[in-house]
């Protein structure tokens, strides 16, 4: 974790649950910046895509010009972190989505939009995380998508009713919930950890 210290983790805040992903950031000893426009990018070594509104923030990542320098980075390998509508903004093939709505491919999953329905709109969970060290992960699911699909090099590190909600894909990591509602650092340590 000695590594994370000083690191330069960008926080995508067009809109969404920022801030506590900044204070999760902070409390791992990282530098977390808010990434609004392209000039924000730089000298970022990972970044992290909040919970929100995904066809919001797709909406305001052409309108800052973001879209084209992050997709850059992102497919140049640069480390992600995708909560929940940031799972869907990572995701190659989003279903449920709005028409206008696009997303970045760099995971190679199929994630339906509020994949719970109405009834479990929002619900907790315990989770048990492969590799994760220190017991079940509880998970905070906010109108949340789910995995229909996952690729080979997808590697599947939590499940939920039978279904993937946490995945990974060499530097990308991606989450149905959010674990910067918890007081819980393990997911976010381990995502530092891949600067
Ligand atoms: N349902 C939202 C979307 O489609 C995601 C919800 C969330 O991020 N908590 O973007």
């Amino acid at each position: 974790m000695s590594r994370a210290r000083g690191a330069k983790v960008g926080v995508v805040a067009l809109q969404g649950a920022v801030r506590p992903h900044l204070e999760a950031l902070a409390d791992l000893g990282a530098t977390g910046v808010e990434v609004r426009t392209p000039a924000d990018l730089e000298g970022v070594e990972a970044v992290v895509i909040p919970g929100g509104e995904s066809t919001t923030i797709s909406k305001l990542l052409d309108s800052s010009g973001l879209r084209l320098p992050l997709a850059e980075r992102l497919a140049g390998g640069l480390p992600a972190l995708g909560t929940c509508a940031g799972m869907i903004l990572l995701a190659e093939v989003v279903l449920d989505g709005r028409p206008d709505q696009a997303s970045f491919g760099a995971v190679d999953i199929d994630v339906r939009r509020n994949a719970f329905g109405r009834q479990r709109e929002s619900f907790e969970a315990d989770l048990d995380v492969t590799g994760l060290p220190g017991g079940p992960l509880h998970a905070v699911f906010i109108r949340a998508p789910v995995v229909e699909r996952a690729g080979p090099g997808v590697e599947v590190l939590a499940t939920f009713g039978g279904r993937p909600v946490l995945v990974r894909q060499g530097p990308v990591i991606v989450s149905s919930f959010h674990p910067e509602l918890t007081d819980d650092r393990r997911l976010h340590s381990r995502f530092i950890e891949e600067v």
